[in-house]
């Protein structure tokens, strides 16, 4: 007989937390979790779904245009952002009681309210007071967007707010050079808004393969997007119903909104981390062993809390390794390596492994970079400019796949399937060896030979 409430309490019920209590309660074991917000989390109720089905929505509007080329025509086209929104948000509310009722039919307790820590065994449930004891306690509670301390900043909206905007405006400035800035610019000019994106650095999305990061700045622009590099926001002023923007060369950008997409922080402050010794680094992400184990000996973390890479897949494998960890036979260390992702702007990319920048800090010379860039078929007869880009690097001795990025229409499917590929440790003799699925974007893929 246990002396806790429960074996496991798990603070936040987003992708990881959800994952993780419910294994849990599968496994027989006695579990609560709680959540200050609707289960879901990030991913679901303020993220990757109700982003994507943005993003669904403002392809139609280009996708109307192409279609004129393929004999379709039609007047009086409206858009309605009341409908698409509520529409999402009624999704988000089925998932939500989904990811609720999962975890109660497997048994595990659901609490709606915030929990933070009283000692390393308790927690309080901060409306109810309630205390609740537990012999292992996972966090899972995400990260929140953040925004620069700049004069006027409350005047701006974040990520969060964009999803259930009242009025779609006319015009926007979005502020920051990453995911969400460019897939929200993406979302808001294919709606129909007038979009200016405005980030610090020379070319968008660092970290990126420095081609895709060229090619992404020329497809924004190609849809309208007003992009600006190089400048940061110093101030927000009001000028009646628009917004001024300030920025340090000079610029003032004047929009109907201000949109901050200048990163994410974890959510850790007030949980009472500093009561049961778990250290956080300087922006405060909870630092962990390669187990999820934080720095107190029953506390574990798992997802965008701990910063390591911040996707819904990884959160919920971290969440698994940690349940075999601490209720199976062995350790489990969820491996980092070779995670593909996709960033939804139009068109998409898709990116797995090394970027060329990175390969060539590991591997020196002992590197082929493949590329290519070329128009797909569906943009010929549409007339759109477009051009898709792909490249392919292996190492040099074994032919060995390491990385590859694309940027083209269905890219977030394609890689998926070479992230299996590149997992797999395949070569380019392996993909030569394929025979092309024709005609497809794809198929450029296993008949590549153009090396730089
Ligand atoms: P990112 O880190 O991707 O982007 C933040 C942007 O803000 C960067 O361009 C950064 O510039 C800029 N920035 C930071 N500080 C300032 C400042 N003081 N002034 C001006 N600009 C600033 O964060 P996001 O919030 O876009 O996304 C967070 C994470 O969420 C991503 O890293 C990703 O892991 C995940 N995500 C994944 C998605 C997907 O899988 N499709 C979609 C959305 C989010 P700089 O580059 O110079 O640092």
């Amino acid at each position: 007989m246990s002396k806790f409430d429960y074996d496991l309490f798990v603070i936040g019920a987003g992708s990881g937390g959800v994952r993780a209590a419910r294994l849990a309660a599968q496994m027989g074991k006695k579990v609560a979790i709680a959540e200050e917000s609707k289960p879901g989390g990030t991913c679901v109720v303020r993220g990757c779904v109700p982003k994507k089905y943005l993003v669904y929505g403002a392809e139609y509007g280009s996708s109307i245009e192409s279609s004129r080329k393929y004999g379709w025509s039609y007047e009086n086209l409206d858009f309605n952002w009341k409908k698409l929104r509520d529409s999402i948000q009624k999704e988000v509310d089925r998932l939500s009681n989904i990811y609720s009722n999962i975890l109660k039919k497997n048994g595990a307790v659901v609490y709606n309210e915030r929990a933070e820590f009283i000692d390393k065994n308790t927690v309080i449930l901060t409306s109810s007071k309630k205390k609740i004891s537990a012999d292992t306690i996972l966090i899972a509670v995400g990260g929140r967007p953040w925004s620069p301390d700049i004069s006027g900043v409350e005047h701006a909206i974040i990520s969060d707010d964009a999803f259930v905007l009242e009025k779609l405006p006319s015009s926007i400035l979005i502020i920051g050079g990453g995911y969400i800035a460019s897939e929200f610019a993406s979302i808001f000019s294919g709606l129909g808004v007038k979009t200016t994106q405005a980030y610090r650095g020379k070319h968008l999305l660092n970290g990126f393969d420095e081609d895709i990061r060229l090619h992404v700045g020329i497809h924004q622009k190609a849809n309208g997007i007003d992009v600006r590099f190089n400048i940061s926001p110093i101030k927000i002023n009001v000028d009646g119903n628009s917004y001024d923007t300030h920025f340090d060369d000079g610029t003032i950008i004047t929009a109907d909104l201000v949109f901050m997409a200048t990163g994410r922080r974890p959510y850790t402050s007030k949980l009472g981390l500093e009561r049961v010794g778990v250290q956080t680094d300087t922006i405060g992400s909870i630092i962990v062993d390669e187990f999820s184990k934080t720095t107190a000996e029953n506390i574990y973390a798992v997802g965008d809390v701990t910063n390591r890479i911040n996707l819904t897949p990884v959160a919920i494998r971290e969440a698994q390794a940690f349940i075999e960890t601490i209720y199976g036979s062995k350790p489990v260390e969820y491996d980092h390596r070779n995670i593909a992702s996709a960033v939804f702007t139009r068109p998409p990319i898709g990116v797995v492994g090394l970027n060329e920048l990175q390969a060539r800090e590991i591997y020196g010379d002992n590197i082929m970079v493949y590329e290519t860039t070329f128009r797909p078929m569906k943009n010929i007869l549409s007339g759109k400019e477009d051009k898709c880009f792909i490249k392919l690097i292996t190492e040099s001795a074994k032919g060995k796949i390491i990385g590859v990025h694309i940027i083209g229409d269905d890219s977030p499917e394609i890689i998926q399937i070479l992230g299996i590929c590149v997992k797999a440790g395949l070569t380019k003799a392996d993909f030569d060896n394929t025979c092309a699925v024709h005609p497809t974007l794809a198929e450029e893929i296993v008949t590549l030979r153009q090396r730089v």
